[in-house]
């Protein structure tokens, strides 16, 4: 059988492979560019996008320069001004492989203007299609232009797996957000069709000061963040994370860097998240600004092309620093863990006989004793159940409650008997007992109202009394503006105001006291992440969830036996209440028969 002779591959398919894997998509090229101008020691980059960075990609900086034999030289591969003593241990700059400018200008039109500071004037060079067109004198501030134009133009294959342009802008702004917290001395700007989505000024004062300031511009939440000062044995830890309050629906608002690197990295992230796992519900996500830094020993940068990932010599100890640092800075900001709730019930249902302390949180007549903390919250003003047994709110609340009057077995979710840990409704059935999650089964009713309102057409909407003004960056109010159709259908009315700004005029009914900046910064978060993958009527379903979370009960609020039991009523009439708006049950039952199995009478 013949076969294909084995043959070198010509370098312009080296290249491609290479580019394929240094510049998968416009936001890497941003990223190697910009890294290059920071290398240069660029005291300001101003980055110009158009059509999602397919169109053009132009990065302009003002440092260093390069004179036209080093350009030249540049646009060779593995050409690289920053491996002095040809040792990839030692890397302390961003660039290092000297492959990132030729594999983009094979894969674009390329177009390198450059001028040192100890030159007249500049000199430029145009690569198109893999060859030289343009190597002439040309008048240029000192500094570096790159322009890449038609990018992946001729490597349709390569086109094809891009995303809609808002998803790669999106993407872009996220590179130069990360890039531009990494590196708080350099001023950044950035536009795409010449309207401007992020400038920083070079931020002044010592090092951590530049640091803080940077972050908090960049963040937006900078009054419900905690500083992180951490040291250990080689490595410290140094930034911003969010109290709980501040957490948000999804994790894109986790900024990692190593050694100044923006990195996304599994075990870091992993380990945020480990810190936090006490202390934030599961759908809840920290904020963080957080960097990392180690002797240049003891992370190997070399991975991953794009070099967004790391390795570490000692993995384990630098989680278990980061986990320390954040819950150092958590404690010394005074956030205690939530209820151990999981604890508790695992405690007070195991087979031990033991009375555990957890246990005594078990308490029936302790009903009212945080009313007025309860105050604040949303109200669960259910209307009462429709079946003359059932306890009328007319009554006097205080001595109302007399749980053997009531028949368990007129009601399927049985009567309220307490509470536990202020998490869970214990109530008592004709067969056994029942234990509710009280978050997720008011969250679950929440959104089946909601689903009901939008099939009805009929939004319950309640108005502001005074129009709220939430800030929140340019995308997110872009998103929200484009929705406000979407979010209308629920009930909640707002208009842009300003480049950085909504108004909201009112919001959904079902929500009784709903924090409005909070809601409107996850709602945001929410669609920027759902927006292309989803069909409208998943967006909805996504929109009505995340309002939903909103206006539910908090796990860890008093309820009395009165809202227990208008819960408990409510989520019989409402199907699909077994299970919560993640997929989790609302509720668990232990019959007789399981408790004797339990305590082993059988
Ligand atoms: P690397 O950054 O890995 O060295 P690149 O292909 O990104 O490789 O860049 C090649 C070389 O071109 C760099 O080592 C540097 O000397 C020079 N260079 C690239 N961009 C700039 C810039 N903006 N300013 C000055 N020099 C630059
Ligand atoms: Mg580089």
């Amino acid at each position: 059988m013949k076969r294909d002779p084995i043959r070198r591959l010509p370098t312009h398919l080296v290249d491609r492979i290479a580019a394929g894997e240094v510049v998968e998509r416009p936001a890497n090229v941003v990223k190697e560019l910009v890294e290059n101008s920071l290398d240069a020691g660029a005291q300001r980059i101003e980055i110009a996008i158009s059509e999602g960075g397919i169109g053009r990609i132009l990065v302009s900086d003002d440092g260093s320069g390069m004179n036209p034999g080093e350009m030249r030289l540049a646009l060779e591969r593995h050409a690289t001004s920053k491996l002095p003593h040809d040792d990839l241990l030692m890397i302390s700059r961003f660039g290092f492989r000297g492959e990132a400018l030729p594999a983009i200008a094979s894969v674009s039109r390329f177009t390198l203007i450059s001028r040192p500071a100890d030159a007249d004037e500049g000199w430029r060079l145009v690569v198109d299609g893999g060859h030289l067109t343009v190597d002439s004198p040309t008048a240029t501030p000192v500094g570096t232009r790159i322009q890449v134009e038609d990018l992946f133009g001729r490597v349709p294959g390569r086109r094809k797996f891009l995303k809609a342009e808002r998803t790669e802008v999106a993407a872009i702004i996220d590179m130069v957000r990360r890039l531009a917290m990494a590196n708080p001395r350099t001023g950044f700007h950035l536009a795409h069709e010449n309207r401007p989505l992020l400038t920083v000024p070079a931020e002044e004062g010592d090092d951590v000061a530049a640091l803080v300031a940077r972050t908090a511009r960049l963040l937006r939440t900078s009054e419900d963040m905690v500083p992180v000062d951490f040291f250990r044995e080689g490595f410290t830890i140094g930034g911003m994370i969010s109290l709980p309050a501040a957490s948000r629906g999804v994790a894109d608002h986790q900024y990692l860097f190593v050694n100044g690197r923006p990195v996304k990295d599994r075990m870091l992230t992993g380990a945020l998240r480990g810190a936090y796992a006490d202390r934030l519900p599961r759908n809840r996500h920290a904020v963080a600004a957080l960097h990392i830094t180690v002797p240049f020993d003891a992370v190997d940068v070399n991975v991953h092309p794009a070099k967004t990932e790391v390795r570490f010599r000692d993995s384990a100890h630098i989680r278990g620093g980061l986990i320390l640092a954040v819950r150092t800075a958590l404690d010394t900001a005074g956030v205690r863990p939530m209820a151990a709730a999981g604890a508790a019930l695992a405690a007070a249902f195991s087979a031990q006989s033991t009375p555990t302390p957890e246990s005594q949180s078990f308490s029936v007549s302790s009903t009212q004793q945080h009313e007025t903390q309860a105050l604040a919250e949303p109200s669960l003003d259910y209307e009462t159940p429709p079946s003359p047994r059932a306890l009328h709110k007319s009554e006097e609340p205080q001595q109302n409650i007399v749980p053997e009057e009531m028949q368990q077995d007129t009601f399927p979710l049985g009567v309220a008997r307490g509470q536990v840990s202020n998490t869970y409704i214990v109530s008592e059935t004709h067969d056994g007992l029942i234990i509710v999650d009280q978050h997720a089964a008011h969250e679950r009713l929440v959104l089946e109202t909601l689903r009901a309102m939008h099939a009805e057409h009929s939004p319950a909407a309640q108005a502001l009394l005074i129009p709220e003004v939430v800030e929140l960056d340019m995308q997110a109010c872009d998103q929200l503006e484009h929705n406000a159709g979407i979010l209308g259908r629920y009930g909640l009315e707002l208009e842009r105001f300003g480049k950085e700004a909504v108004l909201v005029r009112a919001v959904p009914a079902v929500l009784k006291q709903p924090d409005v900046q909070k809601l409107l910064r996850d709602l945001a978060d929410d669609l920027m992440t759902h927006e292309a993958p989803l069909s409208l009527t998943e967006r909805l379903d996504h929109v009505a969830a995340t309002v939903a979370c909103h206006g539910s009960i908090r796990a860890g609020r008093t309820l009395s036996l009165h809202e227990m039991n208008a819960l408990l009523r409510q989520m019989e009439k409402v199907p699909a209440s077994g299970t919560c708006n993640h997929g989790r049950p609302t509720f668990i039952k232990l019959s007789h028969m399981d408790l004797e199995k339990l305590f082993e009478r059988r």
